[in-house]
């Protein structure tokens, strides 16, 4: 069976349908990532990419007057994380699932360091878990001193308040995942506008099933498997046609335990994508489940490969509904902590909660963000 945590039978048709969309999107830019993933406790599959949500503005009226007026629908949770421009002033929490959930507390990645340099950033999504923002800050200066690596282009980390984007992911909610470029960094400075308009660069040769050898380097294997072999990072994202140079690169070597953290995924050859395990501490924060004990590079990713290069399926004879938007309620119940906090009236501290009170700092923060709420 291919990765448990992505297929089950008869899932695989409904992802080779998805797959052209996801390759579509990964084609834009770098906004591949639908890393589906499984919290280890539940049974459900999220299901890949959901198509952009319908407003219900075409509800139908009731035919009979005297029945009341539905209820309009809750506000799909990835238009209100998706407003807030400054992260909640609170203890830092990663809280839920990385593709159900929020994050309280967070540090921006500055835009510039010593080994990096944040890109597109009029999406305001260079914010993570503390614990995050130093790994990939360590990964850079580590990269470039040991890898050769010559500095990092950064992706998308999470929003200000973590939860659910408008555009892109279905996780990086909860400030423990980040994108990183194939594209080594520039020795010089990129202005606002490069960092907007630069592409990244795919990894893939003109069969898509194999990596470019005119781009793919040794450097390249060594910085995944640098990522892989940091403790705190549970899983790594690349493309099968980038796990299978890895594991061609690792075929005479014996140290092959970071070779399971890499996973296969769709899209993902334009950046790969770290993960992180739930920090220390981080109550309420959801593992997933842990990936397989072995490398990954027997028939795991020969399924994978069967399903790369198989026709696509016809499309359903009856068309799928989109799955609704992820709602507030349906996020941990302290999310909307988060998303209150500093912004509107200040929110009573429930005695449960662990939630640090907003520092007297914010007031700048909490005027902006109120701004942007009252303009929803
Ligand atoms: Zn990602």
């Amino acid at each position: 069976m291919i990765d448990a945590e992505l297929f089950r039978g008869h899932r695989l048709q409904a992802w080779a349908a998805v797959a052209s969309m996801i390759a579509l999107i990964a084609n834009a830019g770098d906004l591949s990532a639908n890393e589906v993933a499984k919290p280890a406790t539940a049974t459900a599959v999220v299901p890949a990419a959901a198509p952009a949500s319908t407003t219900s503005t075409e509800t139908e009226k009731p035919a009979a007057a005297a029945v009341a007026e539905p209820a309009p629908p809750p506000t799909p949770a990835k238009e209100l994380f998706g407003a807030m421009t400054s992260p909640a002033q609170l203890e830092a929490r990663a809280l839920g699932f990385y593709s159900k959930g929020c994050l309280a507390g967070a540090r921006a990645l500055p835009v510039d360091g010593p080994a990096w340099q944040a890109m597109r950033l009029s999406r305001n999504r260079n914010w993570g878990h503390p614990g995050l923002v130093a790994l990939v800050e360590k990964f850079a200066v580590e990269a470039r001193d040991f890898d050769g690596w010559p500095g990092m282009l950064v992706g998308d980390l999470s929003q200000p308040r973590g939860g659910p984007m408008l555009t892109g992911h279905n996780s990086h909610q909860i400030g423990l995942d980040a994108d990183i470029w194939f594209t080594p960094m520039p020795d010089r400075r990129l202005s606002n506008k490069e960092r907007e308009d630069l592409s990244a660069v795919s990894m893939l040769g003109p069969d898509k099933l194999s990596v470019d050898d005119k781009r793919w380097s040794p450097a390249h294997v060594q910085i995944i498997k640098r990522a892989a072999t940091y403790q705190e990072v549970e899983r790594v994202l690349v493309h099968p046609a980038i796990k299978k140079a890895l594991c061609e690169a690792s075929a005479s070597t014996t140290d092959r335990a970071w070779l399971g953290k890499v996973r296969p995924i769709f899209g993902h050859h334009y950046h790969f994508h770290i993960r992180m395990s739930c920090p220390p501490g981080s109550a309420g924060c959801v593992a997933q489940a842990p990936p397989p004990t072995d490398d990954g590079c027997g028939k795991e990713l020969t399924d994978w490969f069967a399903l790369l290069t198989r026709p696509p399926a016809p499309p359903p004879a009856k068309p799928v509904p989109p799955k609704p938007p992820l709602t507030l309620d349906q996020l941990p119940a302290e999310c909307r902590t988060v998303l209150e906090v500093g912004i509107a009236k200040p929110v009573e501290p429930a005695p449960q909660r662990s939630l640090a009170p907003a520092s007297a700092k914010s007031k700048s923060v909490a005027k902006s963000a109120e701004k942007t709420l009252n303009q929803k």
